[in-house]
């Protein structure tokens, strides 16, 4: 299929526990029906302020939170959460993700080549024999000098911890990497090497990325496709360009408008939202933004707005452009 990552209307709920015997008092909607479909070798962005469901929606997408609440996620047009559990571990190597802090996923009791090795013998991807040859390749495709595969995790910098992640995920060949705030924890100037990297890797290994960050910036320059969230909704989503040059929902908008502007001469039309993202917990009725939106209107409050499609490749999810 062209389409490697269809998610269709995908719902996680978190049980809210309390009250008397750990009775279920509420819950929490993170994911509350997420729609889009990712094309083969590219990567969409995930963007939206803390607490919005962004992490809930990678982990949901690589079954790695439970049973889903509801909708689907067909990856190479197989529902996930369909398959047993063996046929489910040979899919996690194809399935892989990497997190924020490259220091707390590695344990520090192993050395680097064995980290990077560890699931690679345990599901038996290469002959004995090449074993070897096969982790230095990877590492040394990862910016890692293949003789430090002895050394430990304390010994490398941050940056490096971060390879070290990516060459763990890689070793296991997959067509599919959740990349949850890989940069957010390094220095600006490293930044940008391991965007470098994952961008040479993502064409080297025709790999599919789902890209979640706060940073707008970073996003733009990774992302073939932008995907924004509010409250567990996905509000709007299209080409990298068109959401940043033509956004159009009005979360988007205020959420673009922060970005700092190079050129000091250009107008600033900064949007500044009013209040706090409301609790998942207790969302508003209605459209969810509605408490903070400047357009807001009577139906709002009571009707949840629906995705369309506004130019090809382009949704959103606002009132405002019902027919
Ligand atoms: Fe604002 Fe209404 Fe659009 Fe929601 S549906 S973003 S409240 S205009």
């Amino acid at each position: 299929p062209q389409y490697i990552l269809m998610v269709n209307d995908l719902k996680k709920y978190f049980p809210i526990k309390g009250g008397m015997m750990g009775k279920t008092v509420g819950q929490v909607k993170a994911v509350d029906g997420v729609t889009f479909n990712l094309k083969r070798g590219t990567t969409m962005g995930l963007v939206g302020e803390s607490g919005c469901g962004k992490t809930t929606t990678g982990r949901t997408i690589l079954r790695l939170s439970g049973e889903k609440t509801g909708g689907q996620v067909l990856f190479n047009g197989q529902e996930v959460y369909d398959l047993p559990a063996k046929e489910m571990r040979a899919l996690r190597t194809k399935m892989q993700i990497i997190f924020q802090d490259p220091f707390s996923s590695l344990s520090p009791r192993l050395p680097v080549g064995e980290i990077i090795g560890e699931a690679v013998r345990e599901h038996k991807l290469v002959p004995k024999e090449e074993y070897n040859d096969y982790i230095d390749k990877i590492m040394d495709n990862c910016g890692l000098q293949p003789f430090h595969k002895d050394r430990y995790p304390h010994e490398f910098s941050g940056g490096q911890r971060q390879r070290i992640c990516i060459a763990r995920a890689l070793a296991l060949n997959p067509e599919f990497v959740v990349c949850d705030e890989p940069v957010s924890a390094l220095d600006v100037s490293i930044q940008a090497q391991i965007i470098n990297l994952l961008k040479d890797l993502q064409e080297q290994y025709a790999l599919t990325y789902l890209f979640i960050s706060h940073d707008l910036s970073v996003v733009e320059h990774i992302s073939d496709t932008v995907g924004v969230m509010y409250l567990g909704n996905l509000v709007e989503y299209g080409a990298t360009a068109d959401i940043f040059r033509n956004p159009l929902h009005p979360y988007t908008k205020a959420l673009f408008s922060a970005i700092p502007i190079p050129d000091p001469t250009a107008k600033m039309n900064r949007i500044v939202l009013e209040g706090s993202i409301p609790s998942p917990a207790n969302p508003p009725s209605g459209c969810k933004f509605h408490t903070r939106c400047a357009n807001c209107m009577n139906r709002c409050k009571e009707e949840a707005p629906v995705q369309k499609e506004m130019e090809p490749g382009h949704f959103v999810a606002c009132h405002l452009y019902d027919k």
